[in-house]
């Protein structure tokens, strides 16, 4: 096992990961940048080492600075997180050639899974459904529009690299494919630096389903079950839970058990996430598989009782699968909000600032992931999630009465966040019949606010 592991992250992901560091006994180093000297993942690490500047490409995004912190400091394996270098292929090559272990999928698994043309190719070869749509990545609108004719509107034009709903447009005639593609492109170009794009079927009203996988180094892989994202503000998860009220047993099963098929037709192994679009009519159509520990993985600790992070450093250490298939045990009913730093009544701006009169719930199966602490200045630089309230409930009715009880004791003032605005979702008669799909904000919140 290793002895000592460096966060290349922040917030509250980093907070995580320190804290399962912690528990298993190895010495946590942190990295931070200027404007988080003051930050909790700072304060609570064993060792942390200042990397540059507040811009993440001079900071938490620049590799030769966190590889020369790892050496200096004799870490021996690098968490990456999400977001930042997580899914970065040159970055677990660069790791691999440092000798230092990369705590996810290897460089060729991420390689494969980080571009969305050849992960659908790789799950086609699979027999895993995907979405009907281009087999190669589309460079020109020219070239785009003969694709869309083909596939049938509506379709949706995607970034290639895509990532966080960037780069991303549903189109619903020939008319507004040009200008739309356009957009989408040049969206892709300055988000991700390359204009490669790919189309597909936009499927109407479906829920988003994503199956949770963990594969060892020896060809084990497990799924833990599924998480229902559908509750999403332009292609951004807000809420999810666990399980997804949509499946019987049968369609989970086959659902895992692409879940895990896919994870073998790409090589992978550490923790993953296959990602589904659940169409009205129950068929489920691969979306992309995401190579990192993900924002919403709680809601699978709390009902499967699993530590995802600490799985996936067992894994990277070259540990086999504690876990078999029949030992994976479902049981109860977990929703996850996301408290983010932002204004719904201004478009959800975000909304940095310092921190007063913090206080947040406890109590039997309340969970809460932050970084923050009273009196703490949230800087503008990063993303606006501040915190993530997770529930356990014996079922989904109380799993919603449990949220609404811990959102309601939630106070964060000096910095307006979206807790009105979740609470409110979770008040809505849809959501509590279940009757959610990616549409659901949109159709219910878009004009009147909860
Ligand atoms: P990103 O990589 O930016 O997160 P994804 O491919 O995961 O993008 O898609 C994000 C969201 O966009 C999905 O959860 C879903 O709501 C919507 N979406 C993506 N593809 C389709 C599609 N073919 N049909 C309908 N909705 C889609």
């Amino acid at each position: 096992m290793f002895q000592k592991i460096l966060i290349a992250n922040r917030g509250e992901i980093a907070v995580r990961i320190i804290r399962a560091c912690r528990e298993m006994g190895i010495v946590s180093v942190a990295v931070y940048s200027e404007a988080d000297r003051d930050a909790l993942h700072t304060q609570l690490a064993d060792e942390a080492v200042c990397i540059g500047k507040a811009p993440a490409s001079d900071s938490y995004l620049n590799m030769e600075r966190i590889l020369s912190a790892a050496i200096a400091t004799k870490a021996q394996a690098i968490h990456p997180g999400f977001g930042f270098l997580s899914e970065n292929a040159h970055f677990a090559e660069m790791c691999e050639s440092c000798k230092i272990a990369f705590i996810g999928p290897s460089a060729a698994a991420i390689g494969k899974t980080g571009n969305k043309s050849e992960a659908r190719a790789a799950m086609e070869n699979a027999k895993i459904p995907v979405v009907p749509g281009t087999e190669e990545a589309v460079r020109e609108a020219e070239e785009g529009v003969k694709a869309a004719d083909r596939i049938g509107y509506p379709v949706i034009v995607k970034a290639s690299l895509g990532g966080g709903g960037k780069g991303m447009r549903i189109v619903r005639s020939r008319g507004e494919f040009d200008a739309l593609f356009r957009l989408a492109q040049q969206e892709s170009v300055h988000a991700f630096g390359d204009g490669a794009m790919y189309i597909e079927k936009y499927v109407e009203r479906p829920r988003h389903v994503e199956v949770q996988i963990l594969a060892d180094k020896y060809g084990n892989i497990v799924w833990l079950g599924e998480r229902d994202c559908s509750i999403q503000r332009r292609h951004q998860k807000m809420i999810e839970e666990s399980p997804c009220a949509a499946l019987d047993e049968a369609l989970r099963r086959r659902m895992g058990e692409a879940a895990v098929r896919a994870a073998g037709a790409v090589g992978y192994e550490n923790a993953g996430t296959v990602e589904f679009l659940l169409d009205r009519d129950k068929n489920f159509y691969f979306m992309e598989m995401n190579a990192r520990i993900q924002v919403e993985h709680p809601v699978t600790e709390m009902v499967t009782g699993v530590d995802l992070v600490k799985e996936q450093i067992r894994i990277a250490a070259g540990e086999r699968l504690r876990i078999r298939q029949e030992d994976v045990r479902i049981q109860g009913h977990s929703i996850e909000c996301r408290i983010n730093a932002e204004d719904p009544k201004r478009d959800f701006m975000p909304c940095p600032g310092r921190v007063e009169n913090l206080h947040f719930p406890g109590g039997n199966g309340v969970r809460v992931d932050s970084a923050l602490y009273d009196g703490y200045t949230v800087p503008p630089y990063y993303d606006s999630m501040l915190a993530k309230v997770a529930v356990l409930g014996e079922d989904r009715a109380e799993a919603i009465r449990k949220m609404r009880s811990a959102l309601g004791e939630v106070i964060v003032d000096g910095i307006t966040t979206n807790l009105d605005f979740q609470y409110g979702i979770l008040g809505h008669p849809a959501f509590l019949k279940g009757d959610i799909d990616t549409h659901f904000i949109p159709d219910h919140f878009e004009k009147e606010r909860p």
